[in-house]
């Protein structure tokens, strides 16, 4: 465990949940230190820390091997990405670089805490943000209008490098293993950290929200069936939203999130039932825009 010495209390631990509090010099520089905020830190693995922002719990991963560190996806509010690096410095992780597992703008702004690094996405990601061209820093400056969140800098994605999936991703001495994961959007990649038997999924299998097949019903259920290997192989798996889940709870979402989805895709009834846990209100507006999509989209 790391040492508190500049007021972040912030460790490696396994399953233990940091509460990360950070404090900035007002300006001019005093000795005086004001409170800047907290973000909700979980260790589950030497190597890998879960981040989970206060909004729709979107979970950035730290992974580290050797001398590296990846940041995978982001939080969202800019005290939790202000806090991101002291987070690794703390934990004794050096940062080397940021993947984003879509395109959805709320996985995408890894770069306000770390400005100037690459960015690593899938082909399929990379296309998604080549063809539509701002539309992540608009979607952004709707959230924060809306929520009145004021911002230091803009959004730059910057150099985003296309990585060929499935494949495989150098970090350190070893290797992260890319899958294809589409189906919720038109792109994407699922990431297994073999050696801590992590999956970093994205938006599949989230115990905060139903599914949301943005773009094809059919392919979300392929995802959970290239999926599946490897949540059956997996310690935690880290949803987009949600924080870190263990093996066990991972495989029952995902026998509730393809029960569900061929139920919508089937027209049956059953469908409206949501998994428990996951029936407020805004999980019926999630099933209603499911709903209406697929009616959209034609069909019986
Ligand atoms: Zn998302």
């Amino acid at each position: 465990m790391a040492v508190p010495t500049n007021g972040f209390a912030v460790g490696g631990g396994s399953r233990c949940v940091l509460a990360v509090l950070g404090f900035r010099s007002p300006d001019p520089p005093s000795f005086r230190r004001e409170p800047l905020g907290a973000v909700r830190a979980i260790g589950v693995h030497e190597d890998v820390i879960v981040v989970e922002s206060r909004v729709w719990r979107t979970t950035a991963t730290v992974v580290r091997s050797g001398a590296e560190a990846f940041v995978i996806d982001s939080p969202v509010f800019p005290d939790e990405l202000e806090l991101l690096p002291a987070l690794l410095e703390q934990a004794r992780f050096q940062f080397s670089g940021l993947l984003a597992t879509h395109g959805d703008w709320d996985h995408l702004l890894g770069r306000l805490a770390f400005p100037g690094a690459a960015l690593g996405v899938a082909e399929t990601t990379a296309a998604r943000l080549r063809a539509h061209p701002g539309a992540a820093q608009r979607a952004l400056r709707d959230f924060d209008e809306r929520h009145y969140v004021a911002r230091p800098a803009p959004l730059a994605l910057g150099s985003v490098e296309a990585l060929p999936v499935p494949g495989y991703c150098a970090l350190g001495e070893r290797e992260l293993e890319l899958h294809p994961a589409d189906g919720h959007t038109v792109d994407g990649m699922a990431i297994w950290i073999p050696w801590a038997r992590i999956l970093v999924c994205g938006d599949y299998l989230s115990p905060a929200e139903i599914p949301t097949p943005e773009a094809s019903i059919d392919g979300y259920l392929a995802t959970l069936t290239r999926l599946e290997p490897l949540v059956a192989a997996a310690e935690h798996v880290v949803p987009g939203h949600g924080g870190p889940i263990d093996g066990p709870a991972a495989r029952a979402l995902l026998r509730e999130d393809r029960d569900y989805l061929e139920a919508l895709r089937e027209r049956r009834p059953a469908a409206a039932a949501l998994p428990a846990g996951r029936r407020d209100a805004e999980q019926r507006r999630l099933h209603a825009a499911n709903v209406a999509r697929l009616r959209e989209a034609g069909g019986p």
